[in-house]
């Protein structure tokens, strides 16, 4: 018998989403997968690949996402309940993420998430994360990079969920606010780190700023790097922004994880 691994799973519960980033294929064509396009997870798909997993030894990484914004599922509260009020001891996986836009979280859909993420039937830190894309301090880039007038809404969803992880005195999950270096918005990326500071400190939370995957469990401010054609021109951009901010200067060039669970 072979000995068990990890295995990050990803079951994409739509394949749409409601903003067009400029750095994604959503933007080039609504149909990502070409193939079975603009559609959402069954519950009878959800519930049998979930309870599939029961079987396997491995440790699973769970992610409701791939090319599409998950929190779009007309059904996400009760995919995502199935999925963690059945997970007991961690018999189907180990650990679970998010990530979003950031646009469609009101505030009944925080409190699922908070409930998730804090059950005490499974491991304490099953759900770690929120990965949230934000690319932009105002709203006028925000709809320059995405192409709907969403950013208010976006900052208004991570700011609730955070306050509303302090008033309910929880620990999980972290949040990540990620903003992908870019010349349509290189110039806020100070901004972005004022605002985000502020928030941070109002609510007296310890935060970490990175240029990479976070690696730490922590709130986190994510300054990452664009993938494109000329990568050497989005790195040159990317470091530039990194030593405005005086984050730790890159040892070495080449050397991101960008991966993290
Ligand atoms: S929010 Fe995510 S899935 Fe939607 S267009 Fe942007 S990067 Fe792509």
């Amino acid at each position: 018998m072979s000995e068990p691994v990890s295995v990050n799973l990803n079951l994409e519960l739509t394949d749409l989403c409601n903003v067009r980033c400029r750095m994604c294929g959503q933007a080039e064509s609504p149909k990502v997968h070409k193939y079975n396009a603009n559609s959402f997870m069954s519950w009878d798909t959800w519930t049998n690949s979930l309870d599939g997993l029961a079987e396997i030894e491995d440790e699973i990484s769970l992610c409701p996402h791939w090319l599409g914004e998950p929190c779009l599922h007309p059904e996400f509260d009760r995919f995502i309940r199935y999925a963690f009020e059945n997970n007991q001891d961690n018999r189907l996986f180990r650990h679970f993420k998010l990530h979003t836009n950031g646009t469609l979280l009101e505030d009944e859909r925080i409190d699922t998430l908070l409930d998730c993420a804090n059950m005490d039937t499974m491991a304490d830190d099953t759900f770690r994360f929120v990965h949230f894309s934000v690319d932009a301090y105002t709203p006028r880039v925000y709809f320059d990079i995405k192409k709907y007038d969403l950013g208010a809404r976006v900052y208004r969803n991570i700011v609730r969920l955070l306050e509303r992880r302090v008033e309910r005195g929880l620990k999980w999950p972290y949040v990540t606010a990620a903003f992908i270096v870019m010349p349509e918005n290189q110039h806020e990326a100070e901004w972005y780190l004022h605002y985000w500071t502020q928030v941070f400190n109002r609510l007296e939370l310890p935060f970490e700023v990175v240029y990479d995957w976070p690696q730490k469990l922590a709130d986190t401010l994510y300054f990452r790097r664009l993938h494109q054609k000329d990568q050497d021109a989005a790195d040159r951009l990317h470091r530039i922004v990194l030593d405005k901010l005086n984050i730790l200067p890159l040892s070495d060039d080449g050397i991101f994880l960008e991966e993290s669970f």
